[in-house]
């Protein structure tokens, strides 16, 4: 156990999916790590915990392709450095209206990488999903091999187990209220509520929805980075169905690119229980959930009822299950050194805005580059800067309430 006073390498603040794959990534290196955490290790209260978190390679912004086809690649070193799995491959599906312009940029990106996808009419949907999906005619479907569904909880743990066992020291129940810079000695000073005190010659601070509250209080900084509760919702498949709707079959994990965003994976976490939600909620305080009443899911049932009628039982959703989000305005993550008086001291990786888990490994490396040797390779982080905001404090904000 690290005691106060105590001098590492690197200090991680915030144990969530990306703070733990870049303890793993430091401590991989040789290098005496810190990772702390303010609630009990795999808690419900963030962005990391759950069942399950889909994976794919399309994106109609072509600089996460690379990023999400290295995860692919970290994500099978650290399954068979630990002897268990988090990722079960699918295949994937986006669907939306054929002139709608993030699906287009989709097939462009496919095109940009050369990634094998097949784009198909409404009719060729129906057949290949064996009727699965009903989507209207002006609609069109792009197909690709890679999909997937990850187990959250049990990744970060993963990423936490890995760590530990490359020397890392992990403390839980340990909320960081401060980072200062030591103006003597060099490095930095982070601070616990409980009076606790560390050094570290760098930190990292990936501490998801508390970000904005964090670089507040540290450096003045005003981050437009929303909290914002969301609801997962789970239907049930219809009777005698379920198999074919099991992961590891041919049902894919999918995206309806329209009004609202809404994603689904096969049926992996609850049998005979399929995940289909919104991408979307509730701006929140972070340290104030208002834990439901959920959001409202009118036009999430309507599309299910319409386009999923041969899957699931229509009505409502059997379950569902509340999760938070970190928001940017322009829904691109922030990867960037804090600045100011830090300078390079201290890397900041926050703003996942609902679309992060898949790349936690990749996240992991880039964050121990850029605290270790001051840059990162093989990453256009032009898009992820801290400096953006100021320059474009609003964005293109969308509308988040379902
Ligand atoms: C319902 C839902 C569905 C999603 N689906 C997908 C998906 O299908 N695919 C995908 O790629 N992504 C998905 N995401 C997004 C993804 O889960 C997040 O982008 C990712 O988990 C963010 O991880 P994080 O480590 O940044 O944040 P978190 O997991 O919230 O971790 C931050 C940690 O920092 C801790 N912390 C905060 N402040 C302090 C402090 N002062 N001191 C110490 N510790 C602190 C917090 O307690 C927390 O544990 C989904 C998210 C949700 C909620």
């Amino acid at each position: 156990m690290a005691i106060s006073g105590e001098d590492f390498d690197v200090i991680v603040v915030g144990a969530g999916i990306m703070g733990s794959s870049t303890a793993y990534q430091v401590a991989k290196r040789g290098h005496k790590t810190l990772l702390l955490e303010q609630f009990d290790f795999l808690h419900h209260r963030g962005s990391s915990h759950g069942e399950s978190r889909t994976i794919r390679a399309t994106y109609p912004e072509d600089y996460y392709y690379p990023m999400v086809m290295e995860s692919y690649k970290l994500w099978a070193e650290a399954e068979s450095e630990i002897g268990y799995k988090v990722l079960f491959k699918a295949r994937h599906l986006d669907l939306g209206s054929s002139d709608d312009k993030c699906l287009r940029n989709v097939i462009e990106t496919c095109h940009k990488h050369s990634v094998p996808h097949a784009v198909l009419d409404h009719q060729q949907v129906a057949e290949k999903f064996a009727g699965s999906f009903d989507i209207p005619e002006n609609c069109v479907g792009v197909f690709t091999e890679y999909g997937g569904v990850i187990k959250p909880t049990k990744a970060v743990s993963m990423f936490q187990t890995l760590a530990f066992q490359k020397g890392a020291v992990l403390r839980d129940c340990m909320e960081v209220k401060d980072i200062r810079k030591d103006g003597v000695r060099g490095g930095i000073w982070v601070h616990t509520s409980n009076g606790e005190k560390f050094w570290g010659k760098k930190c990292v601070v990936t501490v998801g929805a508390w970000t904005r509250k964090i670089v507040k209080k540290v450096n003045g900084l005003e981050l437009p980075i929303q909290p914002v509760e969301t609801t997962v919702c789970y239907w049930r498949i219809k009777e005698g169905h379920e198999a074919k709707y099991a992961i590891g079959g041919d049902f894919p994990t999918f995206a309806f690119y329209g009004d609202p965003y809404i994603y689904g994976t096969p049926s992996l976490e609850f049998p005979g229980l399929i995940k289909v939600a919104v991408h979307g909620g509730y701006p929140c305080d972070q340290d104030k959930r208002p834990w439901g009443p959920g959001m409202a899911l009118g036009s999430l049932k309507q599309w299910v009822e319409k386009s999923l009628a041969g899957l699931v039982d229509s009505g409502a959703p059997v379950a569902t299950q509340l999760c938070m989000y970190s928001m940017t305005p322009d829904e691109d993550f922030l990867i960037d050194f804090l600045g100011g008086e830090f300078g390079k001291d201290v890397v900041v990786g926050g703003g996942f805005s609902g679309h992060g888990f898949k790349m936690g490994p990749v996240v992991g490396r880039i964050l121990a580059d850029l605290v270790l040797c001051g840059e990162a390779k093989g990453v256009e982080l032009q898009h992820f800067r801290i400096l953006r905001f100021e320059e474009n404090p609003k964005g293109n904000v969308k509308n988040l309430e379902a």
